[in-house]
C-alpha cells in the first residue's frame, strides 16, 4: 500500500484502525493540503484531520504490544532496515513537507534509525512492565527522528501507542508508521492520528485511559499538557517533554577564529534555525569582536539560501507562512530599532528568511525563543564573565550551550555554573548523538530523562513499586 507517491502524494484517511491498516473514514472531512515551503505550487499531499471522536476510538482501540522484549527488539530493528532501504521515500518526504536540505535530510534518517536500533537494545535490558498506553505528540522540526524516537522508546518498553504528529508534517509521519507497521508493529500497537494540537492533541492527552504522555515541541504547550493530565486515572502517568530553549555561546578572545565562526555559522543558520539546539545568543568578547565579525559576515556571504533540493544550498525555507511571517515581523521590529547588524540575500518566492544577526544587550533582551535563522550578539570584557553565566542561567531554559576558548579553567568553571543539558566545547552545537551523547534539557527546557540516552526507555515502564491504574 503505497500512501505516498514522491511526485505527488494523497493521504486521505483521518486514522490508522485497529481493524485494518487504513481504513479511509473521511465522512465529513475536508482534505488539508500540504503544501512544500519551498515552491508553494507544490502540494505534497493531503490529510484528512482526525477529530476528538477517532481520538477517542483509538485509545479504545489500541492494545500493549504483546511481544516478547526480543520479538519487539527484532521488529524495530527490522524497521530501522527499513528506514534504510526506504531513504529515498522519506527523503522526498522530508525535502518537500518540511524544507530539509540533503544534509539535514541524511542526518534525520540516521537519527531516527539510530533511535530505533538503540531503544531496541535498551528495551531487552528492562525488567520492568509496560505502563499501558503512550500518547506521543510531536513537533515539524524534526518530523522523521523526534517521531521516530518518542514512537520507538514506548514500543520497545511494551507499550500502546496513540502517536499524534505536528498539522505542518503529517505524511512524513504516515510514511514512517507505514514502514513500522510493515515491519511488524501491530496496528493495535501503533496508531496514528493526523490533526491539530488544540483538537485532537489536547483531546488525546486529557484521556483519563492514556498511561503517559511524551512530547516534544513548546514550553507552553509542555505546560498545558501537564495541566490537561490532572484528570488522568493513572496519578503516576508520566509527561516526558522535551522543550524549547534559549541557547548561548561564549566566544573568548582565546578562541580559534576561523573554527568559532564555522561553529557559529553552523549552529545558528543550519535547518534555517529551526532545532531546539540551534544557537540564538552569541556572547563574543570584545577585543575580539572587530576580527570575528568581520570573518563571521564574510561566512554569512558565502551562504545559499534556497530551494532545499539543490545540494548547493545551506539554509533551506522555513516551515510556513505562518512562521516566516512571526521571524520577519520580529526582524522588522530589529531593525527599526537600529540593531540588525547583517543579513543575507534570500529568494523572494517560499517562506524564506535570511540569516540575519542582531546586535542586543544580553541573553535578557530575548523575550522568546526566535525559531530562525536568527543571531543575536552581545559583546562583554573579560571581567564580566561571571555576570553572563548568571544572565543565561537566569533565562530558566538550560537546553544547549557552547563556549570557544582555549583556557581550560575558564571552560570548567562556566560549564560547572551553567545549568543545562548539553554543553558543547570548541564545536558546533547542534543535535546529539544517540547512545553516546543523549539530548534534553534542564529546567523550563525539558523533564528528562534525555533521549537517546541508557535511562529514557525505562521511563516508559511502571516500577513494581507504582499502583497499576484501574
Ligand atoms: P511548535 O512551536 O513546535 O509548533 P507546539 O508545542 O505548538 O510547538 O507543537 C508541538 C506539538 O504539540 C504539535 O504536534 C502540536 O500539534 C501539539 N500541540 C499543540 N497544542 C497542543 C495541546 N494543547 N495539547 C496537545 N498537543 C498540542
Amino acid at each position: 500500500l503505497d500512501l505516498i507517491d514522491t511526485q505527488r502524494g494523497k493521504f486521505r484517511s483521518r486514522r490508522w484502525t485497529a481493524e485494518a491498516l487504513m481504513v479511509a473514514k473521511a465522512e465529513g472531512g475536508q482534505p488539508k493540503a500540504i503544501k512544500n515551503p519551498a515552491l508553494p505550487e507544490d502540494q505534497v499531499g493531503d490529510v484528512v484531520w482526525a477529530t476528538s471522536r477517532d481520538v477517542s476510538q483509538a485509545v479504545s482501540d489500541a492494545k500493549p504490544w504483546q511481544a516478547t522484549a526480543e520479538e519487539r527488539a527484532q521488529i524495530l530493528r527490522r524497521a530501522s532496515n527499513l528506514y534504510e532501504e526506504n531513504f529515498g521515500e522519506l527523503f522526498a518526504v522530508l525535502a518537500r513537507e518540511a524544507g530539509k536540505t540533503p544534509l539535514d535530510g541524511v542526518a534525520e534518517l540516521r537519527e531516527a534509525v539510530d533511535f530505533l536500533r538503540y531503544y531496541a537494545n535498551r528495551g531487552l535490558e528492562l525488567e520492568r512492565e509496560a505502563r499501558g498506553i503512550f500518547a506521543c505528540i510531536s513537533p515539524w522540526n524534526f518530523p522523521l527522528a523526534i517521531f521516530t524516537g518518542q514512537i520507538a522508546a514506548a514500543l520497545a518498553a511494551g507499550n500502546a501507542v496513540v502517536a499524534k504528529p505536528a498539522e505542518q508534517t503529517p505524511l512524513t509521519a504516515c510514511v514512517a508508521v507505514r514502514l513500522l507497521h510493515e515491519a511488524g508493529v501491530p496496528t493495535s500497537a501503533l496508531q496514528l492520528l493526523p490533526g491539530l494540537g488544540k483538537t485532537v492533541g489536547a483531546a488525546l492527552v486529557s484521556d483519563p485511559r492514556i498511561s503517559g504522555v511524551c512530547f516534544t515541541g513548546s514550553t507552553a504547550t509542555a505546560l498545558s499538557i501537564n495541566k490537561a493530565m490532572a484528570d488522568n486515572a493513572d496519578p503516576t502517568a508520566p509527561l516526558i517533554a522535551e522543550t524549547g530553549g534559549l541557547n548561548a555561546m561564549i566566544v573568548d578572545s582565546t578562541a580559534l577564529p576561523e573554527q568559532a565562526v564555522a561553529d557559529v555559522i553552523a549552529s545558528a543558520f543550519q535547518s534555517a534555525g529551526q532545532r531546539c539546539s540551534a544557537l540564538r545568543m552569541l556572547y563574543l568578547q570584545r577585543d575580539v569582536a572587530d576580527t570575528f565579525l568581520k570573518m563571521l559576515y564574510g561566512a554569512m556571504d558565502e551562504l545559499t539560501v534556497g530551494d532545499p533540493w539543490r545540494h548547493a544550498t545551506d539554509v533551506g525555507p522555513v516551515i510556513d507562512q505562518s512562521a516566516q511571517s512571526q521571524i520577519l515581523d520580529y526582524i522588522t521590529d530589529a531593525d527599526r530599532a537600529g540593531r540588525v547588524l547583517k543579513d543575507v540575500a534570500a529568494p523572494s518566492t517560499g517562506t524564506y528568511v535570511k540569516p540575519t544577526v542582531i546586535e542586543v544587550s544580553g541573553i535578557a533582551d530575548l523575550t522568546r525563543e526566535v525559531f530562525g535563522p536568527v543571531l543575536h550578539i552581545a559583546m562583554f570584557e573579560a571581567e564580566e564573565l561571571d555576570d553572563v553565566v548568571a544572565d543565561i542561567n537566569a533565562t530558566g531554559y538550560g537546553l544547549t550551550f557552547g563556549i570557544h576558548s582555549r583556557i581550560d579553567d575558564r571552560i570548567e568553571a562556566v560549564t560547572r555554573q551553567l545549568t543545562v543539558g548539553n554543553i558543547y566545547v570548541n564545536r558546533n552545537q547542534i543535535g546529539a548523538v544517540v547512545g553516546s551523547q543523549p539530548f534534553g534539557g534542564e529546567g523550563l527546557s525539558g523533564t528528562g530523562p534525555k533521549a537517546g540516552g541508557p535511562r529514557y526507555v525505562a521511563k516508559f515502564t511502571r516500577s513494581e513499586a507504582e499502583p497499576v491504574s484501574s
